[in-house]
């Protein structure tokens, strides 16, 4: 991106006056408070912003500060979280909380280099949180940022050349909004199959237009069938607690798998994650022959349920949460 030092005041000006008039009024945008913009960065990570909404403002309200995340009990985080998917944030929260109380009295590290060596905190997520809560003037490339760069230079572009890019356009006396406005920009306006070219701030500086990119190839998307049960009695249910060594949602609580047989269906609904589609096929069975433990209906909404097990019984009118 060759651009001379007016046009990349004229870029900043732009970009910054646009995001001042549209951006989105986004709860952790309120303040410049580390805790509350951590919280919700490591909580946008891999979800959308209307499914983060809802659960950032209970979240902060059960966990107010680094403190009493700190000194949470983990299951407790995890309920909390239970909805989200990808729960190993919600255990490198916990454990970044700790270090912090532990070994920094409670207080954030403000350059980008130091917070990533937190738990869960990578390259992006350390620059949003430096540039936003402490005004350290480092780009913070997500998904969104890179693809908006990758359309204005219009070239194939190794990603520290990108790096460079950033660093040239950033505004250094406001990082953290100037970082925001690009993601912003990737958010809503440079979509990533259509982009909205005649109503962009900057498409006088970028080179495509949303033509001629690169197609990335969506990876195969696999199906699968899986069948779960329910059995209860008056006030409590069967639930199994997933193996703590499991590389996937460990030590949370699910319905039982069982094989499916043949009109025995409650109710069917789909779910995805990650590459995988599957039909999920609900029966009800009077006994289990083995494995599972009876809980209490009314403490459901306490436990770390998976995001699944959440969303049947929903369906199922067991609970009501989300
Ligand atoms: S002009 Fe189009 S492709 Fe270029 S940055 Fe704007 S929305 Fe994206």
């Amino acid at each position: 991106m060759q651009l001379t030092q007016p046009e990349v005041n004229d870029f900043r000006r732009t970009l910054l006056a646009w995001y001042g008039e549209n951006q989105r009024p986004l709860p952790w945008r309120r303040d410049r408070d580390p805790y509350r913009i951590w919280v919700s960065e490591i909580m946008l990570q891999q979800t959308r912003v209307a499914a983060v909404l809802y659960r950032y403002e209970r979240f902060l309200e059960r966990f107010p500060s680094l403190e009493r995340l700190a000194s949470a009990r983990v299951n407790s985080l995890l309920a909390e979280w239970s909805g989200l998917g990808y729960y190993r944030r919600a255990r490198h929260l916990h454990g970044a909380a700790r270090i912090l109380v532990r070994e920094r009295q409670g207080v954030f590290p403000q350059t980008a280099s130091e917070l990533a060596r937190l738990p869960g905190i990578g390259a992006y997520t350390a620059a949003a949180i430096a540039s936003m809560a402490f005004a350290e003037p480092v780009p913070a490339i997500d998904g969104n940022v890179e693809r908006v760069l990758r359309r204005i230079i219009g070239k194939r572009q190794r990603r520290r050349d990108l790096r460079d890019a950033a660093e040239q356009i950033l505004d250094r006396s406001r990082p953290g909004d100037f970082n925001q406005a690009l993601m912003e920009l990737g958010a809503t306006v440079c979509l990533p199959s259509r982009p909205r070219c005649p109503a962009c701030p900057i498409r006088g500086f970028c080179s495509t237009r949303g033509c001629g990119e690169l197609r990335q190839l969506k990876p195969r998307r696999r199906k699968r069938n899986i069948t779960y049960a329910i059995v209860q009695r008056q006030h409590e249910i069967i639930l199994v607690k997933r193996d703590p060594g499991s590389r996937l949602l460990p030590g949370m609580w699910e319905l039982p798998e069982v094989d499916n047989e043949k009109g025995k269906t409650w109710f069917s609904l789909r779910h995805s994650i990650t590459t995988t589609d599957f039909t999920v096929y609900v029966v009800r069975l009077a006994g289990l022959p083995g494995g599972g433990r009876w809980i209490k209906m009314s403490s459901l909404d306490m436990l770390p349920l998976t995001g699944l097990a959440r969303k049947i019984l929903r369906v199922a009118g067991i609970i009501q949460s989300l």
